[in-house]
């Protein structure tokens, strides 16, 4: 139940955006959380903040024609929300999936919004993509779909107005295509309108680890103030994406025995542990299904059709997609003794999911704050292109877990603080809001 105080804010949002679950779902968990920073912060009311956070500031939905290698032309959606630049340009990824529409873009640039607040870079809010489905497609399908997108998108973009990066269905791949043709519209190399981008031209060292990394990096910290550790611990993973492949190979650094890995398709099952460089020449290389995975690894099996949270794990780091994490998976992975719930995705768990977790004493670190280390090491990135350097990996490596640590500890203050100790939910919740309230305030009403 959402308290009485928000409850308005979230009924016009419901009447003015009817047809987005996604959204009204993030927006609904967001307001629950801030009910008591609201309490405590008239000056928050009376500026009418909560009421105009939920709009985003631009809306951008377009046509993008290509043609396929058949000489068949197709005609996808593009979509760049600009949610908040008050703490700095528009920041967030590009996403590329067949399920990709309005309501999922908002969400995302909703929850980035105050993900990026709290990493305590300078950088707003956004999300973009299409539902374009890059699988199966040629390199010469994907590069001429890239372009076009550009074409159109470039006008919304620059340094100081709006950088994306990769999400789901964007890599180094894409990235190349769509930075060369902003470069070749505009006739400007223009390095820091863009993250992600190749260590080779302009991008940053650990970019592509981050968010598998920093999520691993919050996972030890909240196993920390709990008194324990990840040292031997069986790990679920799903996902065999960017974010998935990182997720196992930091875990791994840390004692951890990673045991599955997903797709779309099933998961598979490595009791051995999961074989990092075999999951990267499977899915990075091959661009194969990963039931290619256990077809080369016997100790490895291969469970068509379902979801890793059946396997009795002490942690999960769902890093696939939002809401692959529901209330009887969660019921299976309590029954299975789990510690911990660790979001590499974005809202990877549904809200009943959350309770049943909370209910059940597991800790939870929402997404917002456990996967912030992509965005965070994409500030990172901009700086180096700003000041034309290039930090070493270790270095940033370094950086991006005293990051973590910083971004664990403003949502365990905050939860204390409004009086849910040990709720990283409202904590994440409560620290971002009030970095962009405050500015928000400061800034007037525009
Ligand atoms: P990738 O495209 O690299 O990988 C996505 C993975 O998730 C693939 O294994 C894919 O399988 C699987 N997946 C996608 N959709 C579904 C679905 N509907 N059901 C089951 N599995 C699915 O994406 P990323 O690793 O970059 O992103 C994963 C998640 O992490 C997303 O929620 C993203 O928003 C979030 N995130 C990513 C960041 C980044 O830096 N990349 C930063 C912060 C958050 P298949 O190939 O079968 O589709």
């Amino acid at each position: 139940m959402l308290p009485a105080s928000v409850r308005p804010v979230f009924d016009a949002v419901q009447a003015r955006n009817p047809h987005e679950p996604e959204f009204q779902q993030a927006v609904h968990e967001v307001l629950h959380s801030i009910a008591p920073v609201l309490e405590r912060h008239p000056q928050f009311v009376s500026g009418g903040i909560a009421e105009r956070i939920v709009e985003p500031e631009r809306q951008i939905i377009f046509r993008v024609p290509w043609v396929d290698d058949a000489g068949v032309l197709q005609v996808n959606r593009g979509f760049r929300v600009q949610f908040s630049s008050v703490l700095g340009p528009y920041k967030g990824g590009l996403r590329f999936h067949p399920s990709v529409n309005l309501s999922i873009i908002k969400f995302l640039g909703f929850e980035q919004i105050f993900k990026n607040a709290l990493t305590g870079q300078g950088i707003g809010g956004a999300k973009g993509g299409s539902d374009f489905d890059p699988h199966g497609r040629t390199d010469a399908e994907i590069m001429r779909f890239c372009q076009s997108f550009m074409n159109e998108l470039y006008r919304h973009l620059g340094e100081h107005t709006d950088v994306p990066a990769g999400d789901i269905g964007v890599g180094a791949r894409e990235i190349g295509y769509l930075f060369g043709q902003y470069r070749k519209i505009t006739n400007r190399h223009e390095s820091g309108m863009f993250t992600g981008k190749g260590v080779q031209w302009g991008g940053a060292e650990v970019r592509t680890e981050a968010t598998g990394y920093g999520a691993v990096f919050f996972a030890e910290e909240m196993l920390a103030v709990d008194g324990g550790s990840l040292e031997g611990k069986r790990v679920a993973v799903s996902g065999s994406g960017n974010v998935a492949i990182y997720a196992i190979d930091k875990a791994w650094q840390l004692g951890a025995v990673p045991v599955t890995a997903s797709d779309s398709s099933g998961y598979v099952v490595d009791d051995a542990g999961i074989d990092v460089g075999l999951l990267r020449q499977v899915k990075e290389i091959d661009r194969a299904r990963i039931s290619e995975y256990a077809v080369r690894r016997p100790s490895a099996r291969f469970v068509e059709g379902a979801r890793p949270w059946e396997v009795a794990v002490d942690i999960a780091i769902p890093s696939a997609t939002q809401n692959e994490l529901d209330e009887s998976d969660a019921a299976a992975l309590i029954a299975g003794g789990v510690r911990a719930v660790v979001e590499g995705a974005n809202m990877p768990s549904t809200p009943g999911a959350i309770a049943a977790l909370r209910a059940a004493g597991v800790l939870f670190g929402p997404g917002k704050a456990a996967n912030a280390g992509g965005v965070a090491t994409s500030a990172l990135e901009m700086s180096q292109n700003a000041a034309r350097q290039r930090w070493s990996f270790d270095d940033s490596e370094a950086k991006l877990r005293v990051i973590m640590k910083n971004v664990h500890d403003s949502a365990f203050d905050a939860a204390e603080r409004y009086g849910h100790p040990g709720d990283y939910v409202v904590g994440a919740n409560a620290s971002g809001f009030e970095r962009v309230a405050h500015a928000m305030l400061a800034q007037g009403v525009i």
